[in-house]
């Protein structure tokens, strides 16, 4: 089996997020993706999936792309969770919607919520505020979507606010996820701490991109795969056949 090192981006936003600029149609971003040379993105819009088909019919391969979401918790906490297939995340979706609080979205104040096609025609709008937290603890979203074969990523663990640590604290070693997501801001030393709070982790640096000047390597991570896609992205997370997530703070070409 030949490996290969590639740059992957877990967690992306569309014009489906309501705080996501404008900017952020499926024409553009793979442009943005193909610019910086990374060769696979997962599209992880608040608590939906819905224009993930249309990045990936954009992209035709280059990059690859992954039906995601970031979901938020009952206690507002930010989850990344990553879909085997298209199928399996409308599932998940459904059960999520499930707890969805009916709150209308008001675009004067969170921005619009837009589900386009693959040249940024607009299909429709979703009245229901994705930006809410869904009824579900997090302990339930992460579990349901390890149940479904799905990769679950506690996103931004630095930041203030919306992380596992901001609001419960660390993250128990039995908890049910794949990785733990750091942003970009954290520096050099700052990682080293994080390694050590965390020994037996693996952690992945994303953009969390909001605006396309947002999608570069230096807020993505290097995984050696045998190919850009979902299984491998898996068994790399894994550490499985050869398969690994390089340090995204002490990589480089
Ligand atoms: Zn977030
Ligand atoms: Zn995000």
């Amino acid at each position: 089996m030949n490996l290969s090192s590639y740059w992957v981006d877990l967690h992306l936003h569309t014009v489906l997020s309501p705080c996501a600029e404008l900017e952020m149609g499926a024409p553009e971003i793979v442009s943005a993706y193909r610019g910086a040379g990374v060769s696979l993105c997962a599209v992880t819009d608040h608590n939906d999936i819905a224009n993930a088909p249309a990045i990936r019919e954009a992209a035709e391969g280059d990059p690859a792309v992954l039906t995601g979401m970031e979901i938020q918790t009952a206690e507002d906490i930010h989850v990344v969770v990553i879909f085997p297939d298209d199928e399996s995340a409308v599932e998940y979706r459904r059960w999520l919607w499930l707890s969805l609080p009916d709150r209308e979205n008001d675009p004067s104040i969170f921005g619009y919520q837009l589900v386009i096609d693959h040249e940024n025609n607009i299909m429709s709008e979703r009245d229901t505020l994705l930006v809410q937290g869904v009824g579900y603890s997090v302990d339930e979203v992460a579990s349901e979507a390890c149940r479904m074969g799905a990769v679950v990523i506690p996103a931004h663990l630095d930041r203030p606010s919306f992380s596992y640590e901001s609001v419960l604290g660390r993250v128990p070693d039995d908890f049910p996820c794949h990785a733990l997501e750091l942003s970009p801001a954290v520096s050099h030393s700052a990682f080293a701490e994080w390694r050590e709070r965390y020994p037996d982790r693996v952690f992945v640096r994303s953009s969390d991109a909001h605006r396309l000047s947002e999608i570069s390597r230096d807020r993505c991570t290097v995984m050696r795969l045998a190919a850009p896609s979902f299984g491998e992205v898996r068994m790399a997370l894994g550490g499985m056949e050869g398969r690994s997530v390089l340090n995204p703070w002490t990589w480089s070409p």
